[in-house]
C-alpha cells in the first residue's frame, strides 16, 4: 500500500515514518505526514522525530517491524 503525506504530497512515505505517525497520533489514522511537514505540525524538528523513532525502536515497538 502506498502512503502519500496529506499536506505536501510527498510520496511512498517509508515504516519508520508511518509508524511515528501512529504512535504520535493513533493506530487508526488514514492521514499521514511526512517527516517534514509531522515535524511541523507538532512544532519539533525532523531530528527530534528521527530521535523517537530510534527510541521506540529500541523499546522494541512493533509498529517499527
Ligand atoms: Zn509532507
Amino acid at each position: 500500500m502506498e502512503i502519500n503525506c496529506v499536506v505536501c504530497g510527498k510520496e511512498k512515505l517509508d515504516k519508520d515514518t508511518i509508524g511515528i505517525n501512529k504512535k504520535i497520533l493513533s493506530n487508526e489514522i488514514s492521514d499521514f505526514y511526512c517527516l517534514n511537514c509531522f515535524a511541523e505540525y507538532l512544532g519539533c524538528t525532523e531530528e527530534d522525530l528521527l530521535e523517537k523513532i530510534e527510541e521506540f525502536k529500541e523499546e522494541g515497538c512493533t509498529l517499527f517491524r
